[in-house]
């Protein structure tokens, strides 16, 4: 057992910090069959073996102090008060590492650091991902204008410390928003991407384009809910809010075609860049907000056989459900990370002809209090309505 996070009470990320991991767990599964259970049998979490350092996507926001010294680290919760940190128990070791390089160079190089307050200033937040299985690593700087002075040797000095790097991007943020990234991307080295594996199939991950941030749960959960879709090669499927296509692309090989829709741009070229390196024929993305997409599906008497959904901490939408209702598929397995929309999307879909067959929550977010949880809805009296 680790030492209790010394950022913890302002950090306010890691809600769990100082419980042991099992509790942990009991917690979450507690948690959710108080929420769930009404609506069906909630299975025991799946939780990790080693519940460190999991998280692939490092986000660090930079502050210049009066001394001239860069701080990095994170909002104190609810300011935008930057608290300094050093490394974080659920943050990819390297990653954390880079962050510390870029500060130290910060100084060395004289960038300015962004101030919020008075709009002056260059550097504002730095990001990090990386792929376990590929070992690939993407730095993304992320500056208020595209002018960043010494790049090419910034990026050569930050390389020379840190050999993973394999891209380095800087994106330009010049808004005022509680938004960490910009829509524009200049490449400074390497394909301004990386890829990385889960389940078998290999995912180019654009730096604005959603990725799980815990690749090892993650492999369980798509193995999951893939399995409850019971996919027998016939099954035409949608992936609806998918992201990079991860799902859809997993699942193909078991269906006979896929469709995913997605609303982020850079996420449906990933999807379709995707579906060409893994060689996946039999699927198609769509960008389009699920909702108006489905309801357009259903008004010209669409149908599909399963329907994967996965949306936003936010839930989804009476217009996107009523048109899954309306499609009538005989699965929906919905993955959720939020109980509490869940729990609002169940009531509609088992009160309008769909009954859950099972709730199975995953644990990819230890020592935070956020839980994702996969349930099984089936279209109710399949056999009666034939009669
Ligand atoms: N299934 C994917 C992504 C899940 S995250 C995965 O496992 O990686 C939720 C996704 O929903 C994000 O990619 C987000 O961009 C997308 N999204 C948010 N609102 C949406 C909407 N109204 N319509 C379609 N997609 C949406």
């Amino acid at each position: 057992m680790l030492e209790k996070c010394s950022y913890a009470k302002k950090c306010g990320g890691c809600r769990y910090q100082g419980i042991p991991y099992e509790k942990q767990l009991q917690e979450k599964e507690r948690n959710i069959k108080k929420l769930l259970k009404s609506y069906g049998k909630v299975h025991t979490i799946a939780g990790m073996e080693n519940p460190y350092h999991y998280r692939n996507k490092v986000h660090a926001v930079l502050k210049h102090m009066r001394n001239g010294d860069v701080i990095s680290g994170i909002y104190e919760e609810g300011t935008h008060k930057v608290v300094p940190v050093e490394c974080c128990q659920i943050e990819d070791q390297e990653a954390d590492q880079v962050i510390q390089t870029i500060r130290k160079l910060a100084k060395s190089f004289k960038i300015k650091i962004y101030n919020e307050d008075s709009g002056y200033g260059t550097l504002r937040h730095v990001l990090v991902r990386t792929g376990r299985k590929t070992g690939e690593m993407l730095v993304v700087l992320v500056a208020a204008s595209p002018v960043f002075p010494s790049k090419n040797n910034f990026v050569k000095a930050l390389r020379k410390e840190h050999p993973s790097i394999t891209t380095v991007v800087l994106n330009v943020n010049d808004r005022n928003t509680n938004m960490v990234l910009g829509d524009r991307n200049i490449v400074l080295y390497g394909k301004g991407y990386i890829e990385d594996e889960l389940c078998g199939c290999r995912f180019r991950i654009s730096p604005n384009s959603f990725y799980q941030v815990n690749p090892q749960q993650t492999e369980y959960l798509y193995g999951k809910a893939i399995e409850l879709a019971g996919l027998s090669g016939k099954e035409r499927v949608i992936d609806a809010y998918c992201g990079i296509g991860t799902i859809g692309l997993i699942a193909a090989s078991g269906a006979k075609e896929v469709i995913g829709v997605e609303l982020n741009k850079d996420a449906v070229r990933d999807a379709v860049v995707n579906s060409k390196i893994n060689g996946i024929r039999n699927v198609k993305f769509y960008q389009k907000d699920a909702g108006d997409f489905l309801v357009e599906m259903a008004a010209q008497g669409e149908k599909a056989d399963v329907v994967f959904m996965d949306p936003p901490r936010a839930g989804s939408s009476e217009a996107f459900m009523s048109s899954v209702i309306q499609m009538g598929p005989e699965k929906v397995v919905y993955i959720s990370c939020n109980p509490q929309t869940l729990a609002r999307d169940l009531e509609y879909f088992t009160k309008n002809g769909y009954q859950a067959k099972g709730i199975w929550p995953v644990d990819l977010f230890p020592f935070t209090s956020h839980c994702e949880a996969i349930t099984l809805l089936e279209k109710k009296n399949r056999k009666q309505g034939r009669r």
